[in-house]
C-alpha cells in the first residue's frame, strides 16, 4: 500500500474530490485521494477513438461564464469551443417542422413558468404537475426532462428542478472535459484501484478500510455518488442513517451517450440537431457533427436508457438506427457505425449519471452536505443546491468541503 496515513482522506477522485484535493494542497494540508477506479475523473471521462476525444460523461461546460473548469482548461492550454449548443438553436426540420418547433418552444416556456410558480408552494410535489393537462408537447417536454435530470418528470421534485441555476452559456473542451478534470488531479497523491469498503469513525482517528488496506486519517471528505452511499449500508461505522436516507432520496438518474461514426457527414450542418420523435417521451436526440467531426452523438435518458442498458450496447445502436432510418431513410444507417457507448447504470462505481431529488426531497441536498463531528465532510454534485448534476457543481462542493476542513483544523489548533 502506497500510504497508510494522511491528514485528510478524500474518498472518490471525480470532479469534487480533485477540486477538494487541489484546495487542500494549496493550503498545505496533506491529503490522499482514494479512488476505486484505475483512473481519476469518475463521471468525467474522455476516451480517444478514431482520433477524436469523446466525452462519455460530462461534455458541456454549463454556466460556462461562471464555471471554474473553464479557467483550468485554458491554463492547461486546451481549446475551449464557444459554439452555442444545438438545443439553443433551431433543430433540423426533419420530422419536426419549423412551425412545430416554434409551438413546442412556447409550450416549453409556459411549462417552465408554471414550474417556477408551483415550486414556490409549500408542497414540494412532482415536476410533472407543471405539464398542461393533455398538452400536445407533454411527451417531448418529458423527453427533454429526462436529458436534464435523468428521470421522468413524475419522479422528480418540482422544487429541486426549479432550484437548478444555469446562466445559459454552454461551452465545450475540444480535447475533452473529462481529460481536463482528470489532468487537474495529476499533482495529487492518489491511490487508484482502491474501493473504500468502510469508514470507521469510532476511534480518535478515522480508519478507512479499502480493498488495499487501511488508511488512518484525521478527517475525510466523502465524494461518492449518492447511489453508492445509498446501497452501502455498512459504509459508515457507526452507521449514519440520515446520510443513507438523504442519498436514497437523491438517486442518480440515467443518461447515456452513444457515439456513431458517419460517412458523408458534410450533408449536415456542423453542431446541428435532430429530434428522434416528437410524440413520445422515450426518444433519443441526435447531435450531428459535434465540433464538425464526422460523428453523431446520441443522447438517451430516463426509462428509455434503463431499458436499452438491459439489452447491451447493441440495443442503443439498434434504437438509434431505427429512429434515424425512419427519418432519413433505411439506407442512412449503413453510413453509421457504433464507436463508443458507456452504460452508466451498469457502472459499479457510478450506478447512474447524475442526481435528482424525489418529490418532497429537495432539502435532502443540504442534509447530505452537512459535516459530521468536524471529521466527516461531504461533497459531490448531489450536495450542491443550485449546480447539482454537473461537474462544476462537483467543483463548488469539493472546494466548500475543503474550506470546512481547513477552518476546522484552524479551530482545533487554536482551541
Ligand atoms: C452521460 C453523462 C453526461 C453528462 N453530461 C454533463 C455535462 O454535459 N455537463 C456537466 O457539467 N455534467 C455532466 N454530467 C454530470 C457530471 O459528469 C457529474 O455531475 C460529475 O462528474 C460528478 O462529479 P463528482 O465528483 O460529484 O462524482 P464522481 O465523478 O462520480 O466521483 C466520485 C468518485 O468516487 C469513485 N468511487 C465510487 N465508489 C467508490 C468507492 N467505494 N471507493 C472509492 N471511490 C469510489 C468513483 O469512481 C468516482 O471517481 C454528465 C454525466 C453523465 C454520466
Amino acid at each position: 500500500m502506497a500510504n497508510s496515513d494522511t491528514e485528510v482522506a478524500i474518498i472518490g477522485g471525480g470532479a469534487a474530490g480533485i477540486a477538494a484535493g487541489r484546495r487542500l494542497r494549496q493550503a498545505a494540508v496533506s491529503c490522499l485521494v482514494i479512488e476505486a477506479r484505475a483512473r481519476l475523473g469518475g463521471r468525467a471521462w474522455t476516451v480517444n477513438e478514431s482520433g477524436f476525444a469523446l466525452d462519455l460523461g460530462c461534455g458541456w461546460l454549463h454556466s460556462a461564464d461562471r464555471n471554474p473548469w473553464v479557467k483550468v482548461a485554458e491554463a492547461q492550454g486546451r481549446d475551449v469551443d464557444k459554439t452555442p449548443p444545438p438545443w439553443s438553436r433551431t433543430s433540423l426540420p426533419v420530422g419536426f417542422p419549423i412551425a412545430d418547433q416554434q409551438e413546442f418552444s412556447q409550450a416549453q416556456h409556459a411549462f417552465y413558468e408554471r414550474l417556477e410558480a408551483a415550486a414556490r408552494n409549500d408542497d414540494d410535489g412532482s415536476a410533472s404537475a407543471a405539464l398542461e393537462p393533455n398538452g400536445r408537447w407533454n411527451n417531448l417536454i418529458t423527453a427533454i426532462g429526462t436529458y436534464i435530470t435523468g428521470a421522468e418528470l413524475e419522479r422528480v421534485s418540482i422544487r429541486d428542478f426549479d432550484n437548478y441555476a444555469d446562466t445559459g452559456v454552454n461551452w465545450r473542451v475540444v480535447e475533452g472535459y473529462g481529460a481536463t478534470i482528470a489532468a487537474y488531479g495529476d499533482e495529487l497523491s492518489v491511490m487508484l484501484d482502491s474501493p473504500v469498503l468502510q469508514i470507521d469513525h469510532r476511534g480518535k482517528r478515522l480508519k478507512i478500510e479499502t480493498a488495499k488496506g487501511v488508511i488512518n486519517a484525521d478527517q475525510a471528505i466523502v465524494t461518492l455518488p449518492t447511489s453508492i452511499i445509498a446501497e452501502k449500508e455498512f459504509l459508515f461505522a457507526p452507521a449514519l442513517p440520515e446520510k443513507t436516507e438523504a442519498a436514497r432520496n437523491l438517486p442518480l438518474g440515467l443518461n447515456d451517450k452513444l457515439f456513431l461514426s458517419l460517412e458523408g457527414a458534410e450533408e449536415f450542418d456542423k453542431d446541428s440537431r435532430i429530434v428522434g420523435r416528437t410524440d413520445r417521451a422515450g426518444t433519443a436526440i441526435y447531435h450531428m457533427r459535434p465540433f464538425g467531426r464526422p460523428l453523431i452523438e446520441v443522447y438517451f435518458g430516463g426509462a428509455l436508457a434503463a431499458e436499452l442498458e438491459s439489452g447491451g450496447d447493441g440495443a442503443f445502436f439498434d434504437f438509434a438506427a431505427s429512429e434515424l432510418g425512419a427519418l432519413l431513410g433505411s439506407a442512412f444507417t449503413r453510413r453509421t457505425k457504433l464507436l463508443q457507448i458507456h452504460r452508466w447504470g451498469a457502472d459499479p462505481f457510478a450506478r447512474g449519471s447524475y442526481s435528482y431529488a424525489l418529490p418532497g426531497m429537495a432539502d435532502c441536498r443540504a442534509t447530505l452536505a452537512a459535516p459530521v463531528d468536524g471529521r466527516l465532510f461531504f461533497a459531490g454534485e448531489a450536495c450542491s443546491r443550485h449546480d447539482f448534476s454537473t461537474a462544476h457543481g462537483g467543483w463548488f462542493t469539493g472546494v466548500a468541503a475543503a474550506e470546512q476542513v481547513i477552518a476546522e483544523r484552524r479551530r482545533q489548533r487554536t482551541a
